[in-house]
């Protein structure tokens, strides 16, 4: 422990970001990096716990504690291979995960956490400028061919991981691009692409090949790949929309979140697009949905210039702080306040759309909705909602944005072709900690697994499926598990 009293001196302070009006003029990154000092301070206010709970928060069990004191320390090498020996992308999770390691950190029982994430985003950007970040050459190669279905952060985990072991490892992808979310979800401001070719061009290095613009399923068929690989893993993600079949669903102006966000981040890579244009420029836009998603529609919405951006929540508003139904160190379901919703954005709770009203032409020109209250049972749990008596009205909108989360993946072509299980709620059956599927040689992982989740989680399946994998194929596994890793003496 660098400073033993780090975190009486320094209170958490985060990265300097670039304020909202100016922001929104375009979609890059706004968050700069700590000076040297500011890090330093920061990585100091670690208190070294003897149970480290941090780790326990992070599905990746990252080394935290340790990597902090190689920070504080200055060492950077060591700091990256501890920090990489857990984590394939911390140049991703250090942009956008939400930080369950953080919400777990000893120190935020009653003060700030430690910035974790923001560190880890310093070291990986410091290695890659100090040039520490090679390409794997494993000393052995074993002549197995694995094929990865989908290039989303579980597919590419897993990618690295074989790769790492010595198998020979193609990465199929039915986008133009690989990077499954990460590339066509996550909008350019959390995210920017140049992050995510830096890493590919790293697998590629690493003989990971990669073959975009082929759907597996369709293009391949799903017993060919079987036949031709000696193991395949499907990490499709969730990739079937909720919907919302209400009246006025059919009008113009009423669409699935992720085609919109998509056709954004294809504009940002000057990719052709070929669906009609949609933007909420001169628009007034409500995004059903208090996600992610719906976040990311806002600042989309704020960058195209709408006319005004308005978020509903099903439920009511969340607690600021965390309730005792949330003690530490469990993940806290308390009010977010994202950077989108710092550019500007009405947020409205507990409210219901009933229909979705339109114009002669067929065009969306406002929603139905009324406010509701909760039913909750003898355990505090939200049964059902009542609506609030005169409360209906109208609220004007052209464009409707339903981001109201992702069902399951999708079943026709590759699943059905395989003939995979899958579990009550349509995800792929495969039992997590094995990763096998019902059938001969193929595994899952990722969000096609686990249902839609975090990026974090789904590098962190991926990780563990590749040892799954490695097992499989050569009986044992090379790849240390994540518990062998915190074990190790740094
Ligand atoms: C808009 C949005 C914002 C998000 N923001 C965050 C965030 O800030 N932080 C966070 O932690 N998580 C976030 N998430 C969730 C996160 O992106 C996902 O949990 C994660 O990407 C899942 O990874 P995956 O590899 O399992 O699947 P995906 O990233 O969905 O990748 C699956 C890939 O498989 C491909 N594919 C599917 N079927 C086939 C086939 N038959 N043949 C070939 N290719 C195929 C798809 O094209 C896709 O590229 C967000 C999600 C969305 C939608
Ligand atoms: S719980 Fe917080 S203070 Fe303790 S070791 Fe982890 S990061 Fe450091």
């Amino acid at each position: 422990m660098g400073n033993p009293h780090g975190f009486q001196e320094f209170g958490r302070e985060l990265p300097g970001k670039k304020a909202p009006a100016e922001r929104v003029k375009n979609y890059n990154e706004f968050v700069s990096l700590y000076s040297d000092e500011k890090l330093n301070q920061q990585s100091s206010r670690c208190m070294n716990c003897g149970i480290p709970f941090c780790h326990s928060g992070c599905p990746l069990g990252n080394i935290i504690p340790e990597f902090n004191e190689a920070v504080y320390q200055k060492n950077w090498l060591l700091a990256y291979e501890i920090l990489s020996s857990t984590n394939n992308f911390p140049e991703f999770t250090g942009r956008i995960c939400p930080a369950p390691c953080e919400s777990a950190c000893v120190l935020s029982i009653n003060k700030p956490a430690v910035v974790i994430e923001e560190i880890e985003k310093h070291i990986i950007e410091i290695a890659f400028e100090k040039n520490l970040v090679k390409p794997y050459t494993p000393l052995i190669k074993t002549g197995k061919k694995i094929a990865v279905v989908g290039s989303g952060p579980a597919g590419l985990a897993a990618a690295a991981q074989l790769s790492k072991a010595g198998h020979m490892v193609t990465v199929y992808e039915r986008d133009d691009q690989p990077g499954g979310l990460l590339r066509y979800g996550i909008p350019d401001f959390k995210l920017e692409k140049w992050v995510i070719d830096r890493r590919i061009k790293l697998l590629e290095e690493s003989d990971v090949t990669f073959v975009c613009n082929t759907e597996i399923g369709k293009d391949i068929a799903a017993d060919d790949l079987v036949r031709n690989f000696d193991a395949v893993i499907l990490a499709t993600g969730s990739t079937v929309p909720r919907d919302l079949p209400i009246e006025g669903r059919e009008l113009n102006g009423v669409h699935f979140a992720m085609d919109y966000l998509t056709q954004q981040n294809k504009r940002n890579s000057n990719t052709t697009i070929n669906t009609a244009e949609l933007v909420a420029t001169g628009k007034n836009v409500i995004v059903i949905g208090s996600g992610d998603t719906g976040s990311d529609c806002i600042g989309t919405a704020n960058r195209q210039g709408a006319a005004s951006v308005k978020q509903f929540g099903l439920m009511a508003q969340p607690p600021a702080q965390r309730t005792t139904n949330m003690p530490w160190p469990s993940y806290p379901i308390i009010m977010q306040n994202s950077s989108s919703h710092e550019e500007g954005c009405e947020r409205i709770w507990g409210i219901s759309t009933k229909a979705f009203l339109g114009d002669e032409q067929g065009n969306l020109r406002a929603l139905k909705v009324t406010d509701i209250s909760w039913e909750l049972d003898e355990m505090g749990r939200r049964t059902k909602f009542i609506e609030v008596e005169d409360s209906e009205r109208e609220m004007p909108c052209e464009l409707a944005l339903l981001a109201i989360g992702f069902a399951h993946p999708q079943y026709n072509g590759l699943l059905e072709q395989l003939n995979v299980v899958v579990d009550q709620r349509n995800n792929i059956h495969a039992q997590e900690g094995v990763y096998r599927t019902n059938v001969s040689k193929v595994f899952a992982c990722g969000d096609a697994r686990r249902g839609q989740s975090l990026v974090v989680w789904a590098i962190s399946e991926g990780r563990e499926t590749a040892r799954k994998v490695d097992q499989f194929l050569m009986g044992h596994s090379v790849l240390e598990t994540k518990d062998a890793l915190a074990a190790f003496e740094y």
